[in-house]
């Protein structure tokens, strides 16, 4: 029900929202969900509840490699979210047609800002991404080639979520799972990233409540 201003209405003290698996008064589990900020990935189609999301979104889905001497938004933003003691899952999600893996392989006719290039380099995925397309010339690069080079950008950004040292030690303990997504807008399809085969397969859904 939504109140005559369209929003919807907030809990009173007498009847508080209460979501699936929690008790009253006790925070839902949390995932932290980072993903590029462009339009063909919605990070709400991947949980129940909207309520569990704690989004990091920027150009790229980067995560910078860990240095907790840096001044980085994203960096501060990750392990806030790896301090929280309701987190249990940690998402990266990467995107076929990624307007930046484009601007990071020169395949783009938009404008590449300076600040979108140096922001891309702390990525420091050109070499992978040129490795998973099979070349470094300048020329065109088909849809194929590029979404391969997104993944390959996707799991560079993996490999530097898995340095942050909180999440290493939720890892071990049981407490945090750690997944990378690439999301097919085309299709709506999703592939989850299986270390133990080094390769994408598709996500299969886990209720049917899900959306995707
Ligand atoms: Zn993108």
């Amino acid at each position: 029900m939504r109140s005559a201003n369209g929003l919807i209405p907030r809990p009173s003290p007498e009847r508080p929202y209460r979501l699936e698996g929690t008790r009253p008064g006790e925070s839902p589990h949390q995932t932290l969900f980072i993903s590029c900020t462009e339009t063909q990935i919605a990070p709400t189609r991947f949980v129940s509840r909207p309520e569990q999301l704690f989004e990091l979104r920027n150009i790229g889905n980067i995560v910078p490699p860990y240095n907790p001497k840096v001044v980085s938004g994203a960096i501060a933003t990750i392990d806030y979210a790896l301090s929280l003691t309701n987190l249990r899952d940690v998402v990266i999600a990467g995107h076929s047609g990624c307007g930046a893996v484009a601007a990071l392989l020169n395949q783009t006719s938009n404008r590449v800002s300076p600040s979108l290039r140096r922001w891309l380099v702390v990525g420091s995925s050109r070499v992978a991404c040129e490795d998973a397309v099979g070349t470094r010339a300048s020329g065109a690069i088909g849809k194929e080639a590029l979404d391969r080079a997104a993944q390959a950008h996707l799991l560079t950004q993996l490999a530097h979520l898995a340095q942050y040292p909180e999440l290493e030690s939720g890892q071990n303990s049981g407490r945090l799972r750690l997944r990378a997504l690439f999301h097919r807008a085309e299709s709506s399809t999703t592939e989850v990233y299986s270390p133990r085969d080094d390769s994408f397969k598709p996500l299969a859904r886990e209720g049917s409540g899900r959306r995707r």
